[in-house]
């Protein structure tokens, strides 16, 4: 199985890079935003919960992150590998989706990092706004909290993947195929170690 985390700051290209992934090796994509967005959009219990941590940019706490991820791992029984896309975020949710993993027997693959500048990713995320009709992109202030919980909450996920020697970096700035190129040439890499 190919189980790829794929890592970086709000407005890296996760999204954008997930859908192009998923097509190439005809994965299950694992949005934790997608999901939550879901939950809200559907007005659920859990959408309720998480609805103030999304609007002013904090992380949902991650015991309603790592069940919502357990229910989902559970549909994609069969699948062929997964994209983990903005999760896990903390340490605690990595060390639980070791946890899951590590039930089901399924090893992740590796980490791959997008590296974006903050300048670069506030103006993606400014202008993605425009369009997303998400109120999270419109307002500096929830961008800015947004990066900083990035800095000092999800950060150190980087270093328990690199720990396992799964993690690798590159640059998530140049054109959507030049980085796409750039994430396979890795994950073919991660594949024979
Ligand atoms: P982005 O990466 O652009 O900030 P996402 O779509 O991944 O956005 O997430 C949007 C919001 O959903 C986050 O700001 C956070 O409130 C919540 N969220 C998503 N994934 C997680 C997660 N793994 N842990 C905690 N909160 C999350």
């Amino acid at each position: 199985m190919l189980n790829i985390v794929l890592f970086g700051p709000p407005g890296a290209g996760k999204g954008t890079q997930s859908e192009k992934l998923i097509e190439r090796y005809h994965l299950a994509h694992i949005s934790t935003g997608d999901l939550f967005r879901r939950h809200l959009g559907e007005g659920t219990a859990l959408g309720k919960k998480a609805r103030s941590y999304m609007d002013t940019g904090l992380l949902v706490p991650d015991e309603l992150v790592i069940s919502m991820v357990d229910d989902k791992l559970q549909e994609e029984q069969d699948t062929k590998g997964i994209i983990f896309d903005g999760f896990p975020r903390t340490i605690a949710q990595a060390e639980a989706l070791d946890v899951l993993l590590n039930n089901k027997k399924i090893p992740i693959t590796g980490m791959v990092a997008l590296d974006v500048p903050d300048e670069e990713l506030i103006q993606r995320l400014l202008e993605r706004g425009k369009t997303s009709g998400r109120t999270d992109d419109q307002d500096m202030d929830k961008i800015s909290t947004r990066l900083e919980v990035y800095r000092s909450e999800t950060l150190p996920v980087a270093n328990y993947y690199q720990q396992q020697s799964k993690f690798v970096t590159i640059n998530g700035v140049g054109s959507i195929d030049t980085i796409f190129k750039k994430i396979t040439d890795e994950i073919s890499k991660l594949q024979q170690t």
